[in-house]
């Protein structure tokens, strides 16, 4: 009898426990690394939405636990963040709170300074809401934390870093990549081998981490901030023009006259893909980045 899917979840069940990984998804980060070799030399990292813990287990093993004497093993940092609190970690601090709050963000950003060698050199992010089964809302809410974890990359985050992170493959999602593709020259979705072909779940790997000129970091929460108000908290005409935050799934509060009659998802894609195009607010920068990622990408989704 050939082997169902099923069995081949508990190859990665099995190993996890094997090894001492306290979940299977500790396979999903080191196939990213296999495929993208983005833990290669990295001292400072940061494990947003961490709980149970099998990430920050495998930047343990590999940043921390391979240094050879105290005073590199004093270089590394690692800080792990999520609601849930977690068994201690070798090497790894720990912060409890909700990645999508300013304070915690904050709190994030605080163990890090302005200098290269003080700033991250990787963020990644697993993080899920709790699923309601409900698509649109689970996608919304998984695009919420992509976007705050973002925003806390833009600000703890070395120029050439790498952010790592889950996203819910939707109808949206090329929008989401246009935002990435404003703030790191590389940019792919790679589904790992560890995770299950039936999930929508995929990971973005964004490397080459670069500030557009005149862009000031800050932290994003769309669910809580006008992005039109946010965009121009900072000052910066670069932030308000360039960079408009936007969490998929829900476009419709961007318009008052929201009138759109939707049925099936690509007409979704195609409204979201019509708001920005017809909207002054978006400049032609924007725009055409937009545009380019979501010919690229509908075809994929
Ligand atoms: N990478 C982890 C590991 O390997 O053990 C698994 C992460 S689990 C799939 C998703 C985590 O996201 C949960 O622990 C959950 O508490 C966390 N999470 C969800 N929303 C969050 C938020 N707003 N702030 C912080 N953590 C959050």
């Amino acid at each position: 009898m050939g082997k169902t899917s099923k069995d081949k979840r508990d190859i990665y069940y099995r190993q996890a426990k094997e090894e001492g990984w306290r979940a299977r998804s500790a396979f999903k980060l080191l196939h990213v690394d296999e495929a993208y070799g983005i833990l290669n030399g990295v001292q400072r990292a940061v494990d947003l939405c961490a709980a149970p813990g099998s990430w920050s287990q495998v930047l343990s093993r590999k940043l921390y636990d391979t240094c050879q004497t105290d005073d590199e093993k004093a270089a590394v940092k690692i800080i792990a963040v999520d609601l849930q609190a977690m068994a201690p970690i070798r090497g790894v601090i720990q912060l409890q709170g909700d990645i999508t709050k300013q304070s915690t963000a904050e709190a994030i950003i605080g163990h890090f300074g302005d200098n290269k060698e003080d700033k991250a050199q990787l963020v990644v992010c697993d993080g899920a809401p709790d699923v309601t089964g409900v698509h649109e809302m689970d996608e919304y809410m998984q695009h919420q934390l992509l976007v705050a974890a973002l925003s806390i990359a833009t600000c703890v985050l070395e120029t050439g870093g790498t952010f790592v992170a889950k996203i819910f493959k939707g109808n949206a999602t090329w929008l989401l990549s246009s935002q990435m593709k404003i703030f790191f020259k590389k940019f792919d979705i790679y589904k790992p081998p560890s995770s299950r072909p039936s999930s929508i779940e995929a990971f973005v790997v964004c490397s080459d981490f670069c500030l557009p000129t005149g862009y000031i970091p800050q932290v994003i929460n769309t669910a809580r901030d006008d992005i039109r108000i946010l965009a121009q908290k900072t000052g910066s005409e670069v932030n308000r023009k360039l960079v408009p935050f936007i969490a998929c799934g829900d476009l419709g509060e961007l318009n008052e006259e929201d009138d759109r009659d939707t049925e099936k998802p690509n007409d979704e894609a195609q409204y979201a893909y019509d708001v920005v195009m017809s909207d002054a607010f978006y400049p032609p920068e924007f725009k055409e980045i937009v545009k380019q990622v979501y010919e690229e990408q509908l075809q994929i989704s």
